[in-house]
C-alpha cells in the first residue's frame, strides 16, 4: 500500500476534527499533501537566548533555558490565566496560558529547568511568552532535529490556534515515521547523476528536518527540479501533440482584405518589426498547425496594427476573426479605430460589451452567428454562452496581462476546431517564463518603435510644486495640447480613491475654468454612457483635461495628448506607471510624464520613480521590476495566473533550474515521447502530477 496516499486521518495527533480542518484550511487530504506543505522558513534551535538578549531586535521565535520560580492563576472561567514565573542568570520573564491550563499545570515544576519556546512580547516592560513550547532539559537533550533548523509551516490562524507552534511540525514528525524509506524515487537514476540531484527520499527528508544547510539547499534544489520537470515534460508533450494534430485551419491565401488594406488604407508604413511579426503569423497560419502565438510589443509600438491585419488575414481565408480587450473603454476604442481604416471595405466589424444595449448587442450576436459579421470586437462579454460564432479562425487578446486569466480559455471552446490565436501585451515576460504561465506558446516581439517618436521626459515632483505644475499644464494647453491626469484607485481603499478623483477634479476644474478650459472625468463608479462621453470629449479635442482613474492605463490611444501626470505616482507599480506613460508620446510633438507623490517614500517607491525618469524602455523596467519587488512577491502575483500549480520553484527566481529541465524534459521526450518505457513510469506520473488547471492552458482546448 501506498502510503502516500493515505488519510491524514490516521497519522498519529491528527484524527478526524484535525483531518478536517487541515483539509479546509490548506487542502492537505493524504499523507503526500503533508509532506507536499513545505516549511516556508527555518529557525535555528541550537540557538538558546539568555533573557537579557531579548529586545525589539530579536527573532520572532526564540528559545530561552529558564529556572520556574512559582506559578499563579488569575481570572476566572473563560478569562482564567495561568502564569509561570521564571528567570536565568539574566534576568526574568513570565509565560502565560490561557488555555490547556489543566495540562500545562501538571508539566511545570517549580525549582526545575526548562526549555521554552514561542514568541517574545513584552508586557508592561516585562519578557512575556503566551503558550510557548516547554521541553525539560532531558526531552531537549533527545531531539532529533540534530542540526537544530526547524521548519516554520505555512499555516491559517485556525490552524495556529488549533495545533500550536510545534503541533504541525510533531504531525509532519509521526507522517514521516508511515512513510521513511518508502518514497519512489520517479528519475531515473541517469537523470539524477547528470544534474547532481540527491534521491527524492533524501529531498523530502531533508526540507522537513534539514540536517544541515547545505543538505537543505540540496533538497529544495531537487523538489524544484521536480516540478519544473512535470511541468516542462507536459508542455513539451502537448506542443508535440498540437503539432502533430495539424488540425488548425490553414490560411492558405492573401487576398482582396489584406491587400486592398496595406495597398490603400494604411495610413503609414509598417515598421520593420510590424512586418516581420506579421510575416511571422502568415506563415503560422499557413502551415495547418493551429497558432498560439504571444506578442510581445512595448506600449506604443503599433501591436493593434498587426492586429488588425492578422484578422484580415482569415478573413480572405473565410473566417471570422475577434478581438478582446480587458475594458469597456478600450473595446470602444479599438472598435472605433478599426471601423475607421477599414472605411469603405467590405469588411463588416462589430462590437459586444457588458454595456452593448439592445440593438448593438442584436446585430453582434445575429451577425456573429449568420456570419455577416467578419470581425467582432468586444470585452470578455465575448466568451459569454450566447455568443455563437459561424466559423471563427483567429482570435486576438489584446493586454493579457489584465486578464483574470480563467476568462481567456473559454473563448475558443467555442469551436470544434480550435481557432488560432494571438496574445498581445505589453508587459514583456522571458519566454521560459511565459510558458510555465501560460503553456504552450510560441513567442513574437515587436522590438521597435514607429519613426519620429521623441523619447518622453519623466519628471518627479511633491505636492510643494503644485503651482508649477499647473502652470505647466497651462503652458502645454495653450499650444493646444491635452493632459491626463491619473489617480490611483487600489480595491482596499477605494472610497478613499474616489474621494481623492473626486476632491482634485474639482481642483482643477476650479484652477482651469470653463469656458477657458473643459475638464472631463471618467471613472469606474459612472454609467458607461457618462464615461463614454467624457472619453469622446477628450478624443474629440474637446475637453482638454481628462482626469481619470488608471481604467485609462491600457490602450488608449489620443496622439493629441502630451502630458501625463500621476497623482500619487508612489503607489503605483512600475509595469502600471510605464503603461500610463504610454498613454502619451503617440504623436510628433515632445511629451511629458509628471509623477507626483508625497514627500516621504519608501527607498523601493523611490526606486520605482527614479527608474521611471531614467528611462523609457519597457524591457528594461521590467527587469527592474523583477529585481525591485523581490521574486517572492512576483510569484505570489503570477501564481493565481499561472498554468502550473507550483510548491516550491518560483519559476522567476529559478531560471536556471527551468533550463535545465527544459533541456532535460527535451532529451527524455526525444527518446521516448510517450514515456512508455518501465524505466520511465516515475516520469510519467510527474507528468500526470503537474499537468496544470485546465482552464488556464491554451493548448489543450479545442
Ligand atoms: P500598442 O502596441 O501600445 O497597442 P498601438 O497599436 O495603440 O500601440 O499604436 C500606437 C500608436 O502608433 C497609434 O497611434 C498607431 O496609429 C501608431 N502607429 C502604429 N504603427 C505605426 C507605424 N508603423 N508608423 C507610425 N505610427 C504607427
Ligand atoms: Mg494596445
Amino acid at each position: 500500500m501506498d502510503n502516500l496516499k493515505s488519510d491524514i486521518k490516521y497519522v498519529a495527533g491528527v484524527g478526524e476534527a484535525r483531518a478536517r480542518l487541515l483539509d479546509k484550511e490548506l487542502g492537505i487530504r493524504t499523507v503526500g499533501d503533508l509532506l507536499d506543505h513545505f516549511p516556508f522558513r527555518y529557525i535555528d534551535r541550537t540557538r538558546v537566548y539568555r533573557i537579557a538578549e531579548i529586545t525589539d531586535e530579536a527573532p520572532t521565535l526564540v528559545q530561552l533555558r529558564v529556572r520556574v520560580t512559582g506559578t499563579a492563576y488569575a481570572g476566572t472561567g473563560r478569562k482564567r490565566r495561568f502564569t509561570v514565573f521564571v528567570q536565568d542568570a539574566t534576568g526574568q520573564a513570565e509565560l502565560v496560558w490561557f488555555q490547556g491550563i489543566k495540562w500545562i499545570e501538571k508539566r511545570v515544576e517549580v525549582g526545575r529547568e526548562y526549555l521554552v519556546f514561542g514568541r517574545p512580547s513584552f508586557y508592561r516592560g516585562q519578557l512575556s511568552m503566551a503558550h510557548p513550547e516547554l521541553e525539560t532539559m532531558e526531552q531537549y537533550l533527545s531531539r532529533r532535529a540534530e542540526s537544530g533548523m526547524q521548519g516554520i509551516y505555512p499555516s491559517t490562524e485556525r490552524i495556529s490556534t488549533m495545533f500550536g507552534t510545534k503541533g504541525m511540525y510533531q504531525i509532519v514528525c509521526n507522517a514521516w515515521a508511515l512513510v521513511r524509506g518508502h518514497i519512489p524515487d520517479p528519475l531515473p537514476e541517469e537523470i539524477r547523476t547528470r544534474y547532481g540531484l540527491i534521491a527524492r527520499h533524501d529531498a523530502y527528508y531533508n526540507i522537513h528536518f534539514p540536517q544541515s544547510p547545505e543538505l537543505l539547499r540540496q533538497a529544495q534544489y531537487r523538489l524544484k527540479f521536480d516540478e519544473l520537470l512535470g511541468v516542462q515534460l507536459n508542455v513539451q508533450s502537448r506542443r508535440t501533440a498540437r503539432l502533430a494534430k495539424a488540425d488548425g485551419f490553414r490560411f492558405t491565401r492573401v487576398g482582396d482584405a489584406f491587400n486592398t488594406f496595406y495597398n490603400e488604407k494604411l495610413p503609414f508604413p509598417l515598421t520593420g518589426a510590424q512586418k516581420r511579426v506579421i510575416r511571422e503569423i502568415r506563415q503560422d497560419t499557413a502551415t495547418g498547425y493551429q497558432m498560439n502565438r504571444l506578442l510581445q510589443g512595448d506600449v506604443g509600438s503599433g501591436k493593434t496594427l498587426v492586429a488588425l491585419m492578422s484578422m484580415l488575414l482569415a478573413v480572405d481565408n473565410g473566417f471570422q476573426a475577434c478581438m478582446m480587450a480587458p475594458t469597456e473603454i478600450l473595446a470602444r476604442q479599438h472598435f472605433a479605430t478599426i471601423s475607421r481604416l477599414l472605411d469603405g471595405m467590405p469588411v463588416r466589424v462589430a462590437i459586444l460589451t457588458g454595456a452593448s444595449k439592445a440593438r448593438e448587442r442584436r446585430e453582434a450576436l445575429e451577425g456573429i452567428a449568420s456570419g455577416e459579421v467578419h470581425i467582432l470586437i468586444g470585452t470578455h462579454a465575448l466568451i459569454e454562452e450566447r455568443v455563437r460564432f459561424a466559423n471563427l479562425g483567429f482570435v486576438v487578446i489584446d493586454e493579457q496581462h489584465r486578464f483574470g486569466v480563467e476568462q481567456r480559455a473559454r473563448l475558443w471552446t467555442k469551436n470544434e476546431q480550435p481557432p488560432h490565436i494571438l496574445v498581445m501585451t505589453a508587459t514583456p515576460i522571458p519566454r521560459t517564463l511565459a510558458m510555465t504561465l501560460y503553456g504552450d506558446l510560441d513567442v513574437s516581439v515587436i522590438d521597435e518603435l514607429p519613426p519620429g517618436r521623441r523619447p518622453i521626459r519623466t519628471y518627479h515632483y511633491t505636492d510643494a510644486a503644485r503651482l508649477k505644475l499647473f502652470g505647466f499644464m497651462r503652458q502645454q494647453i495653450a499650444q493646444g495640447r491635452q493632459v491626463y491626469v491619473v489617480y490611483p484607485l487600489i480595491k482596499e481603499s477605494e472610497a478613499m480613491d474616489y474621494k481623492d478623483l473626486t476632491d482634485g477634479y474639482e481642483a482643477i476644474s476650479r484652477d482651469f475654468p470653463l469656458p477657458d478650459y473643459v475638464t472631463a472625468i471618467c471613472h469606474g463608479r459612472m454609467k458607461p454612457a457618462d464615461k463614454e462621453e467624457s472619453m469622446r470629449q477628450f478624443k474629440e479635442g474637446e475637453a482638454q483635461i481628462l482626469v481619470a482613474t488608471s481604467v485609462i492605463e491600457v490602450g488608449v490611444d489620443v496622439p493629441n495628448a502630451t502630458v501625463m501626470v500621476i497623482e500619487s505616482a508612489e503607489r503605483f507599480g512600475l509595469s502600471q506607471l510605464h503603461q500610463l506613460r504610454g498613454r502619451v508620446g503617440r504623436g510628433a510633438a515632445q511629451s511629458y510624464c509628471i509623477l507626483m507623490s508625497g514627500e516621504k517614500l519608501s527607498r523601493e517607491a523611490r526606486a520605482r520613480l527614479e527608474a521611471m525618469c531614467e528611462t523609457n524602455d519597457g524591457f528594461r523596467l521590467a527587469e527592474l521590476d523583477l529585481k525591485l519587488r523581490g521574486a517572492g512577491d512576483i510569484n505570489g502575483t503570477l501564481q493565481s495566473g499561472m498554468a502550473f500549480d507550483l510548491k516550491i520553484a518560483n519559476p522567476t527566481a529559478d531560471v536556471q533550474v527551468l533550463t535545465l529541465t527544459r533541456e532535460a524534459a527535451a532529451a527524455i521526450l526525444a527518446a521516448d515521447p510517450a514515456l512508455a518505457q518501465p524505466a520511465h513510469e516515475g516520469l510519467r506520473e510527474l507528468r500526470r502530477r503537474y499537468s496544470g488547471r485546465e482552464e488556464l492552458d491554451f493548448s489543450r482546448i479545442s
